[in-house]
């Protein structure tokens, strides 16, 4: 079984490819590191998967099908983009609480998701705009676990949390990936990731340069 399938997949800006023929593919119960440096087309990449940019070509395809045919999405995959995509006006509880709407969820989910990613009551009633990049991250992954998913799509989730909130979101994913979850988890920093991840995606330039099993990956270099 593969959990995400990336297809020779193409985004081309202009003359330019974000994404150039990427293909790789994530196995269940694991966590897959999506490494490279700012630019390298890691979110052009996410948001191909999410159904979000539409692909030049190729497929991406979660849980055997493209993101847009998946019936209640939320419930099966937790997604956290780019922090600056959020909707500022409003409060961390009303996302939540939406979200719960959306995929016919019990209102109690939102207060339990809080708690989990350590945001108090009174910082879930602050708008979104007066929010630390932590606390979006925060937030987002409240928001991605909130369907309780089989898989979890998260770029750069580690930017903005301190050391103690990076350590928490490891092992927070790690215990995900042990109870069967299946993370996509991109980062810029191959620090970041190594500990948590099993697997590895590497990428530069819109290219995959290097993908595999962390060991292999590790023994090669
Ligand atoms: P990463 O997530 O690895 O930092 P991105 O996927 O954000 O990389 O960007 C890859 C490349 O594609 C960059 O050169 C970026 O400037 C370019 N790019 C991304 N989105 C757009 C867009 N909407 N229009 C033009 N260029 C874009
Ligand atoms: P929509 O199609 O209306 O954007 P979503 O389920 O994607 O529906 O999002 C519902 C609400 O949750 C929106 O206000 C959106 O801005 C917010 N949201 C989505 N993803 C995140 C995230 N990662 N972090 C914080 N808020 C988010």
């Amino acid at each position: 079984g593969v959990m995400i399938e990336v297809e020779n997949l193409t985004r081309r800006y202009g003359a330019y490819a974000a994404v150039d023929d990427v293909s790789f593919s994530v196995r269940p119960g694991t966590v897959t590191g999506f490494l490279g440096p700012n630019g390298a087309g890691k979110s052009t990449c996410m948001r191909m998967i999410c159904g979000l940019t539409p692909p030049t070509s190729g497929v991406a395809t979660v849980l055997g099908k493209p993101y847009a045919a998946l019936g209640n999405p939320g419930r099966q995959v937790g997604v956290l983009l780019d922090a600056s995509a959020q909707h500022n006006g409003r409060t961390g509880r009303e996302i939540l609480t939406l979200g719960a709407i959306m995929m016919g969820l019990d209102r109690r989910r939102v207060d339990e998701m809080l708690e989990l990613v350590g945001l108090t009551r009174t910082e879930s009633r602050r708008r979104l705009r007066n929010y630390s990049l932590g606390m979006r991250q925060r937030l987002g992954i409240a928001h991605a676990l909130l369907g309780d998913p089989r898989v979890l799509i998260l770029d750069e989730p580690a930017n903005g949390l301190d050391p103690a909130g990076i350590r928490w979101m490891r092992s927070l994913l790690r215990g995900f990936a042990d109870e069967g979850g299946t993370v996509l988890l991109s980062s810029h920093l191959l620090h970041e990731i190594e500990v948590v991840a099993d697997d590895l995606v590497v990428i530069g330039r819109g290219k995959i340069v290097a993908s595999g099993s962390k060991a292999e990956l590790m023994s090669a270099a």
